[in-house]
Formats: structure tokens, C-alpha cells, sequence
């Protein structure tokens, strides 16, 4: 059994919501190394750069074309629903790092990366490096995968397996955690790190939310901002 240990949200982190690649911006450095002593954080500035590509299921597999439109006939609307962002408030999920402000998160979804695609879709929480990673909600272990862009990371299932969690640049997996594996809402299943493409000195958890189209296939889905998941 892994540690379980529900994230509260007494303290608060500073959370970034801004990776973007503006391009140029050069020498960003974290003022000084987090660390969990509890001492006094460094104030972030507002908007950083993390120089993180952007990181989907679809990035990461390369096998979604198609970028549904939040409203309208979508694929897998009629699985999902019109409105998933409602339904997955109701599942009341936990935040993956213990402590992580939700208002810090708003933004952070759209952010436009390089080249002016596709926005960001998830939102960043720095944390210190190795603190506990915590599954948002009961469900299985889709998938362990490691990619260029988003390092050691877990795709994992919601409890009805409509919708996916991605949580990336992970320093490592628990102990023990698989493939296949059901977790409980709150179980330590990783340690936030900068695998990947985060910067060195920047620790944080790159956190997404996929409906998941009606093939329920870990690596295809639509991200839902989850800013919108988590305000009260
Ligand atoms: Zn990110």
C-alpha cells in the first residue's frame, strides 16, 4: 500500500501557471533552490518561463489529429457528456500536490507555447523537488510512460475510466507503482522533478485533464482546464 495522505490546502505553494515559451527570454532563474526545510520560499515572478513544450497524450503519442472544439458535436460528447468540467467537480478531487493554490492555476491552460499552436492545457504547481505526487482521485494506473517532453510521468484513469490525469517531469514513480495498478484518492504514486524538458532548477508538476473519447485510450482525449476542475 502507498502512503496515503490526502493534500491539504492549509499551506500554500506557489504555484506558476505560466510556461510559455516566449522565445529569447534568456538567463530565467528561480531566485535561490526550494527546499522542503520549510523555511521562507522565494517569491515567483509572475510569469515565468519554463521552456517546457507542451505536452498532451496526443503530443506525447502523436496519434490525435483532430482538436474538438468545447462546445458542439465533439467526439465522444455523448460518452463524456456536454459538460465534463461539471461532472468532474463533482468528483471533488483531491490536488495532486499537497497545498497547491488553485487561484495560482487560473491561466495557466491557455497559455499559448511556441509557434502559437495549441495552448498549453494543463497547469503547472511548483513544489520542491521530491515532494509527494498524490493520485486526485481513486482510479487505475493507465499508463507509466517516459517522453522527451514530459520526462518520468503517469497517465491515470478516473474511477469510471472516461477520463484521464497526467502528472509529468515526475523525479521518480513511488515504490512499486504499476501498470494496470488501482490507486485510492490521495496514495503517493509519485515525486515532483524536472525530467523532461523542465528546466533543471525548476521543479514543478505538469498536471492535465483528459475526457477521454468513448475508446478510452489513455493517450487520446480532450483537455479540460483544470483550473475549472478544482475552483470552489
Ligand atoms: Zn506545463
Amino acid at each position: 500500500m502507498m502512503g496515503k495522505r490526502a493534500p491539504r490546502r492549509g499551506r500554500m505553494i506557489p504555484a506558476l501557471i505560466a510556461c510559455f515559451y516566449a522565445g529569447g527570454v534568456a538567463g530565467w532563474l528561480l531566485h535561490g533552490t526550494f527546499s522542503n526545510s520549510g523555511g521562507p520560499r522565494p517569491a515567483l515572478p509572475a510569469t515565468v518561463e519554463l521552456q517546457e513544450p507542451h505536452e498532451t497524450p496526443a503530443a506525447t503519442a502523436g496519434k490525435i489529429a483532430a482538436r474538438p472544439e468545447a462546445t458542439g458535436d465533439v467526439p465522444g460528447a455523448a460518452f463524456i457528456g456536454r459538460d465534463p468540467i461539471a461532472e468532474l467537480r463533482r468528483h471533488r478531487l483531491l490536488l495532486p500536490v499537497e497545498g497547491a493554490d488553485v487561484k495560482g492555476m487560473e491561466g495557466g491552460f491557455g497559455e499559448r507555447r511556441g509557434g502559437g499552436g495549441r495552448g498549453h492545457e494543463a497547469v503547472d504547481i511548483l513544489a520542491p523537488r521530491h515532494t509527494p505526487v498524490h493520485a486526485v482521485e481513486g482510479g487505475r494506473i493507465a499508463k507509466l510512460f517516459f517522453s522527451k517532453a514530459g520526462g518520468t510521468t503517469i497517465y491515470q484513469f478516473d474511477p469510471t475510466e472516461r477520463f484521464c490525469y497526467y502528472y509529468a517531469h515526475l523525479d521518480r514513480y513511488a515504490d512499486g507503482l504499476r501498470e494496470g495498478q488501482t490507486v485510492s484518492a490521495g496514495d503517493v504514486i509519485g515525486y515532483v522533478g524536472t525530467t523532461g524538458n523542465a528546466p533543471p532548477n525548476t521543479p514543478h508538476l505538469h498536471f492535465a485533464v483528459f475526457a477521454l473519447t468513448d475508446a478510452r485510450r489513455w493517450w487520446e482525449g480532450r483537455p479540460l482546464d483544470p483550473y475549472l476542475v478544482y475552483e470552489r
